[in-house]
């Protein structure tokens, strides 16, 4: 596994550090002792209306997990088995994995070579008469084509789902990713910006939807209704499961978004700090950087290479471990998988960008609390390098 990620020694700085936020330890101890845990409470309140804001969402929902957001808006969209369902080809296994568990075919569509984001014109050519939904992702923050999306969505009566898990805070010609689709899931994993160890948000945009996502977020029962006093006994009304985040965890949300402008700056700093002094050395190799179309704003949230061949890119790891720095890979397309070839196929037009160009990315690393002198000493290490 020595390829996948090359394990940090003592030598090493960590490749990615979860964001430590000055109140969320006192926040976290004051919610275990006000003894109302199983979520909805004061800091979740409190953390919710910070997501709205940042995003521009209708409504939001905080889950234990952006998979368990995706798998919230796949129950949500009354997914038949049969029914064909639009994922990138490049994403994470939860992208399809959500709308595969509802028993819908996934078919698979190609990635622009600049951003890695998923084409809008093969899109369209994927649309069948059993195409429900178009799921999006917005690798490394940098947002998704959204107009051409969203037009292709309209004309075709789709439901649009975006996986902003690496978006929290991005734009897209001004407006905020998140508040596009008709759903949208958000991460608070460790290794995101901003965390809560393992978290994540369903952004609501059509408000006739909202009572239905607190359903399916409620282990199918209509408590939420009962807490508002419009019903006098909750039941088992309809599909659910149990995806609400606990208040300790939205306790440590809260701490940790309070501090979110910052974390934006810090970060913003070291991605321009790589954007300026790696490009120039990228052209000489055959070396991509990532491309942030003029129209859009990003999240910070990952630098990426992507070397001209996998020998290259073994031997950039390989260098980097030798002056003990560490850098990862990401994940490998879908379509290609074996989860993705048993649940789904490639759309018209295929998946070669997804399928090659993961193979030879390297992810660099990037967190708020990085020093300047780690920082320095990855683009050091990096223009010495000579695929
Ligand atoms: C991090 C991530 C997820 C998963 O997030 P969890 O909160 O761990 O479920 C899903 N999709 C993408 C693109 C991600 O980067």
């Amino acid at each position: 596994m020595s390829e996948i990620l090359l394990k940090p020694s003592a030598a090493q700085p960590p490749f990615t550090e979860p964001h430590v936020a000055p109140r969320q330890w006192e926040y976290v101890r004051d919610a275990l002792e006000q003894g109302a845990l199983d979520g909805n409470g004061p800091y979740s309140r409190q953390a919710a209306a910070v997501v709205r804001r940042v995003t521009a969402a209708a409504e939001v929902l905080l889950t234990p997990s952006c998979t368990h957001a995706l798998e919230l808006s796949a129950i949500a969209l009354d997914l038949e088995p049969g029914d064909e369902v639009i994922v990138p080809a490049f994403s994470y296994a939860p992208t399809a994995a959500a709308f595969a568990l509802r028993g819908a075919r996934l078919v698979f569509v190609d990635s622009h070579p600049d951003t890695l984001n998923v084409r809008a014109d093969h899109i369209e050519a994927a649309v069948t008469d059993r195409t429900k939904a178009i799921v999006v992702l917005h690798y490394a923050g940098v947002p998704c084509e959204m107009d051409p999306i969203m037009d292709i969505a309209r004309r075709h009566g789709l439901a649009v789902v975006e996986d902003s898990a690496q978006a929290f805070g991005s734009r897209y010609r001004g407006r905020p990713t998140g508040s596009f689709g008709r759903f949208a899931a958000l991460s608070f994993h460790a290794t995101k910006n901003v965390h809560c160890a393992k978290g994540g948000a369903l952004l609501v945009n059509e408000p006739s939807d909202l009572d239905r996502a607190k359903t399916i977020q409620d282990r199918g029962t209509d408590r939420h209704l009962y807490f508002r006093g419009l019903v006098e006994e909750y039941q088992w009304v309809d599909l659910g499961s149990s995806y609400l985040l606990n208040e300790v965890l939205a306790a440590l949300l809260a701490a940790q978004l309070e501090t979110f402008d910052d974390v934006q700056a810090r970060r913003a700093r070291f991605w321009d700090g790589y954007d300026a002094t790696l490009p120039e050395w990228a052209r000489e190799h055959g070396v991509r950087t990532p491309h942030v179309p003029a129209h859009t704003t990003h999240s910070a949230h990952l630098y990426y290479l992507v070397l001209p061949t996998q020998d290259a890119k073994a031997g950039l790891l390989r260098h980097l471990a030798d002056r003990g720095l560490t850098a990862a890979i990401h994940y490998l397309a879908l379509h290609d998988s074996p989860a993705g070839r048993r649940f789904g196929r490639e759309g018209p037009g295929g998946c070669a960008v997804a399928g090659d160009l993961p193979r030879r990315l390297v992810r660099l690393p990037m967190h708020a609390g990085m020093s300047d002198d780690y920082h320095r000493r990855v683009i050091d290490a990096i223009t010495g390098f000579h695929p």
